[in-house]
């Protein structure tokens, strides 16, 4: 069994009820790294190595309030970093209605998800993301490889980019490229070259 490390800001509500649903649902244990300023017994930089090795996966909820702390947005971006020297794949996944300008160095995988009002949410996103977690969540840490059914590999357009992602059904509509932030079009790949 694995965690699942979400990285986010508090103050994206919906996306990190959503996901915490969902892992919940899943019986798999999010985490986060949060500071504890009670005796940890060691350095928060070594707290969040820690909690990184015992996942297998980086769960990057891209909300507006990523961007209204530099605090947050630093603190996002070093875990994006960590989980890729680790070797851990990274899912940036965004708010359908709401998409936040925040490029994101390493993405292995891009979703962007209807995760507002649960009235309004979509059924089949809910249960396409369960069926994930409950993958990931039953996955040694970093071990192996796994098969996500009707994922689709792309190549970013822009020459100073070039970032190779990959989207997945039912979420394959994207409107811009999660690394550079501006590019919309996309050269689809036969063979993945991604981590997973
Ligand atoms: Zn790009």
């Amino acid at each position: 069994m694995a965690d699942i490390f979400v990285c986010h800001s508090r103050h994206d509500h919906d996306l990190v009820v959503f996901v915490n649903e969902v892992c919940a649902n899943a019986g798999v244990r999010a985490r986060e790294f949060e500071f504890n300023f009670s005796a940890l017994g060691r350095t928060a930089n070594e707290e969040i190595v820690t909690i990184m090795q015992e996942c297998s996966v980086l769960f990057v909820l891209l909300g507006r309030n990523v961007l209204m702390s530099r605090h947050t947005s630093n603190w996002v971006s070093s875990e994006v970093g960590l989980a890729k020297g680790m070797n851990i794949p990274i899912w940036v996944m965004e708010d359908w209605f709401t998409p936040v300008d925040f490029p994101v160095p390493f993405v292995d995988h891009y979703l962007r998800i209807n995760v507002g009002d649960p009235a309004h949410r979509d059924p089949e996103h809910h249960s396409w993301m369960q069926a994930l977690v409950t993958v990931y969540g039953s996955r040694r840490p970093r071990s192996g490889d796994i098969n996500i059914p009707g994922t689709q590999y792309l190549q970013c357009s822009n020459g100073g980019c070039q970032a190779i992602f990959a989207i997945h059904q039912p979420f394959d509509h994207i409107k811009k490229c999660p690394v550079c932030t501006w590019a919309q079009e996309w050269k689809e790949l036969p063979q993945p070259s991604i981590s997973e």
